[in-house]
């Protein structure tokens, strides 16, 4: 790495958003005498989930975002700066200023890289001649703009390969304008492309989705992915898995670009195969690295990369890490299950609440079908959860009643 003597750090938490922050607070909350560090660039904190509403209109964007300070946890080391290289054989990572930290434990919560740059002519139109993502703090309000524009004409949505963060907020934008379109008699043909086999990675959820499309007349396309964009002349081209391509023209194309493991990660020891941090499912302890954990969407788990699976992983990482440094293995029985959770939303006012566990299992935390859209979760993902988000997830509280279980009465038809 550098030749400058490290700084010796307890705890190093490389990354301070929905994973980095609430990690930080529950892990001080439970031994305040514990030095943490948290490496974090941004002045800024995104509530990301509110971007599917910032680009329905339901939401304003200024109401996604709050200053990062007062969100740090206090008595936590907050270090303004990004990791620009991990060295775990020798408990170090190298600073982008070009500090060296030796640390005792690391905890990584880098989240994931959006590869916008992957598709071609992408960046150059983002903003402009209809093209826009909610995969973005920026242009969340300009995808309600042309919403709100749109006189008529072909509306394109993408979903990229898997993993991606929230899987469902994809679709969710097309049921969004698809039902402000409807109840402003706009005459917009709808098309939502994924490079997927089907509407949702859970066939419980997929078949309830499946007839929500259809109530749209929106057609799907399967194992087709976006590959390039000509946004003056408003045209997609899609290409599918034996490298056959297609153009559309669009008047509205809805974007969610490619997603990958950030690069610091891929080219560090860290990673497992497809680049992630390659951990334990069920403890999230790196499975070379012992004095390693990591957690939220950087991670290998098969969970989907949602902030509902953060709030389960937070627990767990703080009961298995202070077991790691009481070198006490009988308390290491913090084990996470792959909840996840995706409300999707069908239309203004309506909210299908698909909750899972790992392997597909459904789960709900609610005594009824999870299949059925309902007002009240709307207003859950409207009002409650960004209250849920910024007074107790980001502080580390542990959240996790009532219990989402699996529902006997619910049956897959
Ligand atoms: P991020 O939030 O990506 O944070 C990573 C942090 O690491 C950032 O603060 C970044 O600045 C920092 N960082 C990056 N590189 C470095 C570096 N080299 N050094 C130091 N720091 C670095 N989830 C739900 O549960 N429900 C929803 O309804 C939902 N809807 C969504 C809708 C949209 C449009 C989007 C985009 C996301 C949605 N999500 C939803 C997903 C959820 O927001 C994410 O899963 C969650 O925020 C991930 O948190 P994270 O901390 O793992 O990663």
């Amino acid at each position: 790495m550098n030749n400058t003597s490290p700084k010796y750090c307890q705890v190093v938490i490389a990354g301070g958003s929905t994973a980095g922050i609430s990690m930080a607070a529950a892990l001080k909350a439970a031994r305040p005498e514990l030095h943490i560090s948290l490496i974090e660039p941004s002045q800024q904190h995104y509530y990301q989930p509110a971007w599917t509403l910032v680009g329905g209109g339901a939401m304003t964007q200024q109401q996604s975002v709050r200053d990062q300070a007062p969100l740090i946890p206090k008595g936590v080391e907050w270090i303004r700066d990004r990791v620009a290289a991990f060295d775990p054989d020798n408990n170090q990572l190298t600073l982008e200023t070009g500090g060296l930290l030796e640390y005792k434990y690391l905890v990584v919560a880098l989240g994931l890289q959006l590869n916008w740059a992957a598709i071609e002519g992408l960046e150059q139109t983002l903003g402009a001649n209809g093209v826009t993502s909610n995969y973005s703090f920026d242009l969340a309000p300009y995808t309600w703009q042309c919403v709100k524009n749109l006189k008529g004409g072909r509306a394109l949505f993408t979903q990229p390969p898997m993993p991606i963060k929230c899987a469902g907020a994809p679709q969710k934008i097309l049921y969004l304008a698809a039902d402000h379109w409807r109840r402003n008699n706009v005459s917009a043909e709808s098309h939502f492309f994924t490079q997927g086999a089907a509407m949702f990675g859970v066939p419980f959820y997929a078949k309830a989705l499946n007839k929500i499309v259809a109530s749209y007349g929106a057609t799907p396309h399967f194992g087709m992915n976006l590959t390039a964009v000509d946004g003056a002349n408003q045209v997609a081209t899609f290409t599918d898995a034996e490298g056959n391509t297609r153009t559309e023209k669009f008047n509205f194309l809805h974007v969610t670009p490619p997603q990958s493991a950030p690069d610091v990660i891929k080219q560090s020891a860290l990673a497992g195969a497809g680049g992630w941090v390659e951990v334990d499912r069920n403890s999230l302890q790196h499975k070379r690295f012992d004095n390693v954990f990591a957690l939220g969407d950087c991670t290998d788990t098969p969970n989907a990369k949602t902030a509902a699976a953060i709030r389960r992983q937070f627990p767990v990482v703080v009961t298995n890490l202070l077991a790691s440094i009481d070198q006490n293995s009988a308390a290491a029985n913090g084990s996470y299950d792959g909840y996840g959770g995706c409300p999707l939303t069908t239309e203004k006012g309506k909210v299908l609440m698909a909750e899972f566990r790992y392997d597909g299992e459904v789960v709900s935390s609610f005594n009824c079908d999870p299949r059925v859209p309902r007002r009240f979760y709307w207003w859950m993902k409207e009002k409650f959860f960004p209250l849920l988000y910024w007074n107790v997830i980001l502080k580390g509280r542990d959240w996790n009643k009532p219990e989402a279980k699996p529902r006997p009465g619910v049956t897959e038809e």
